[in-house]
């Protein structure tokens, strides 16, 4: 079996395509939140998602558009992202991202957005955040995003001291994940901001027991040529080529 997971789609249709296109074949799509947000296309995101078979969390940008959290904790441009995107919305669309519960388990993976302790809010950008989060999942590794960064957070133990090693994860190529727990981020498909605008997701192949990062190329123009058309602020616009 080989899953496609993706995370912080932010309504990127091309971007979301253009993965799609070159991770086939998958059987299967994990979603790790943020469909929509920041980008002008969130009901294609979400109609493009569900005609695959997949499952789904719910991340902050969602959970932003059903006016479920305060939009004072965005800055301007998020917020105005945010609104936008609630009035784009269909109403069955909003149902869907209404629907979407906080944390999945999908063996050997915990899959939250943003942390398995906060799977909202919490960013998982540094080690000593990682190593409190791995009392909070049962499984051997947890799947998150919402930094919009590849990353890589393995366990280790000496006697009763819990070392945590983080690790920027190569492309192209299995993640050294070795025995130990882990915490993984596949990156960004709609707005990277590790300085490579390139689309970022992951393959988990069962059968080879391999998770493996790769980056997607899209037509980065095209999304900001339909951001420019329907007004959107133009550092949301500018940040898709720089990548962060
Ligand atoms: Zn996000």
């Amino acid at each position: 079996m080989r899953a496609l997971i993706v995370s912080d789609i932010h309504s990127n249709l091309p971007a979301f395509q253009t993965v799609l296109q070159q991770a086939a074949p998958f059987d299967v799509i994990w979603c790790l939140g943020d469909v929509v947000g920041y980008g002008p296309q969130p009901n294609e995101c979400i109609e493009l998602l569900r005609e695959y078979p997949h499952v789904a969390v719910a991340g902050n940008h969602d959970w932003a558009a059903l006016g479920r959290l305060d939009l004072a904790e965005f800055n301007a441009e998020a917020r105005w992202a945010a609104r936008w995107t609630a009035e784009a919305l269909t109403l069955d669309n909003r149902a869907y991202l209404e629907a979407l519960p906080t944390r999945l388990v999908e063996e050997p993976f915990t899959i939250v957005h943003g942390s398995p302790r906060e799977p909202i809010w919490e960013y998982i950008l540094y080690s000593f955040v990682a190593a409190v989060n791995f009392d909070h999942f049962d499984t051997t590794c947890c799947l998150i995003g919402h930094t919009h960064s590849p990353a890589l957070f393995v366990e280790r133990k000496e006697g009763d001291t819990r070392i945590i090693e983080a690790d920027l994860p190569p492309f192209e190529e299995p993640l050294p994940l070795g025995q130990g727990r882990c915490i993984i981020n596949p990156g960004s498909v709609g707005q990277p901001r590790d300085g490579d605008p390139r689309a970022s997701y992951a393959i988990w192949d069962t059968e080879k027991g391999e998770l493996v990062i790769h980056r997607a190329e899209y037509d980065v123009e095209a999304v900001q040529t339909l951001m420019m058309e329907l007004g959107f602020p133009a550092r949301l616009i500018a940040r898709l080529s720089y990548g962060w």
